[in-house]
């Protein structure tokens, strides 16, 4: 495709200047939404300190806190005051009423579904997980699995299914979470799949579906290290290698809700095939699928059919720690290529923080000193401190969090911000 070549002359008349940016975006969001999630990010919070940290006045706050509270979706909690504990009145305080509505999130990935179901407030009620076969699924597969665990977790948590007010879903792959679409995953045969629309049908309650990893990254700007953070980085590493990215508090997505598909940038012309039909993507030098190929072919291992793949990784990292030359090799190589990718990741954005997450970061050569350093000498030399790795290793449970985030803002977008394209936080 050839570039449009831009002329700006000026000769079409009066136009305006500065960016077109269209009513009811984060700024303009509606007051009474704004007061909602201040409430919901503080937890406990008096009103005149709302007034003071949205800039409005605490007449405005009164009015739509009692809204909200008439609508149940906040309520009053005593607190004591410091210092004259039992005497006089308490102080009243803001939180976000708990019970109001439960949400369900959930994780399909390629070893196992995980489920969470948890509160208004964002409170683990239950959770829930089934391991299932590898390899990618039929629609109509993946919508049993989806219908049984969500059963299974409803009956965990004492709940009716129909007790719910949304479900959030991740996959592993390309989705256009405005139009819950996945356009490609590893745990669907098919390409292009309106799984929202579908699993809507199926379970009769609002569906989100957004990117695992992106939902990782809620899970960290709702749950974890990213809350107090505007600009930071989420990559996983799992089956595949992902990453979602936090711009000024919210998900950072692409103009088509595509971006920010770091495992498919290429570190290498013409190099190893991947599991999307490219070749040279960093996943296909740094997932686990990439690790077993190299293992089964370097240590002469002959990969049987159904032979888990965690298995023969635990095995070839066990030969790695007692010293197997050809072992070590094998991570410190897909470590180097780590390094291309997050040096990558620090020239193109300088976030404040780079968080590792997901179940390879066990295998601690990936991030080992001789990485770190790699990736050092591949960032730009600006004399300033490169920023900080974290290495969260945590499970499933994390990335349904997540899922469950994306079902709790889907919740509150829908009861508070007027009829519009969900943009989902
Ligand atoms: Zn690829």
């Amino acid at each position: 495709m050839q570039p449009r070549m831009v002329r700006e002359d000026g000769s079409e008349g009066r136009k305006g200047v500065g960016p077109l940016i269209p009513p009811l975006q984060d700024s303009l969001r509606p007051l009474r939404q704004q007061v909602f999630e201040r409430v919901r990010a503080a937890g406990l919070i008096p009103r005149v300190q709302v007034a003071k940290d949205l800039g409005v006045s605490p007449a405005s706050v009164t009015t739509l806190t009692s809204e909200l509270i008439d609508a149940g979706l906040i309520e009053e909690v005593a607190s004591p005051r410091d210092g004259d504990a039992g005497r006089g009145r308490p102080a009243v305080a803001l939180g976000v009423r708990a019970a109001a509505h439960r949400v369900a999130g959930m994780k399909l990935s390629d070893r196992e579904h995980t489920a969470v179901i948890v509160d208004f407030a964002g409170n683990l009620i239950a959770d829930d997980v089934i391991p299932r076969r590898p390899g990618p699924m039929p629609l109509a597969e993946i919508l049993d699995a989806i219908e049984t665990l969500l059963n299974r977790v409803c009956a965990k948590a004492g709940i009716a299914r129909s007790d719910l007010s949304g479900v959030g879903i991740g996959v592993p792959g390309f989705v256009d979470v405005a139009e819950g679409m996945v356009l490609w995953s590893s745990v669907l045969l098919d390409r292009a799949v309106p799984l929202a629309a579908a699993a809507e049908g199926r379970l009769g309650l609002p569906v989100s579906v957004d990117n695992d990893a992106n939902l990782v990254a809620l899970a960290e700007l709702w749950f974890g290290a990213g809350r107090a953070l505007a600009d930071f980085a989420v990559v996983t590493i799992e089956h595949g290698v992902g990453m979602g990215f936090v711009m000024n508090h919210r998900i950072y997505r692409g103009s088509q809700r595509l971006g920010m598909e770091l495992g498919h940038t290429k570190v290498q012309l013409d190099g190893a095939l991947c599991r999307c039909g490219q070749r040279g993507c960093l996943e296909a030098y740094v997932a686990d699928y990439a690790l077993a190929r190299e293992a089964t072919t370097a240590l002469n291992w002959s990969h049987k059919e159904g032979q888990s793949i965690t298995v023969l990784l635990e095995s070839l990292y066990d030969h790695a720690k007692a010293g197997n030359a050809t072992a070590r090799s094998i991570f410190r190589r897909a470590g180097r290529y780590l390094a291309v990718g997050l040096s990558n990741v620090i020239n193109l954005f300088d976030p404040a923080l780079i968080i590792l997450s997901g179940e390879r970061m066990r295998y601690d050569y990936l991030y080992a000193a001789e990485t770190l350093a790699e990736m050092d000498n591949l960032a730009i030399n600006s004399g300033r401190p490169r920023p900080p790795i974290e290495i969260h290793a945590w499970g499933d449970l994390l990335w349904a969090h997540g899922a469950a985030a994306l079902a709790l803002s889907a919740v509150s977008e829908g009861l508070l911000a007027p009829a519009r394209e969900i943009a989902a936080q």
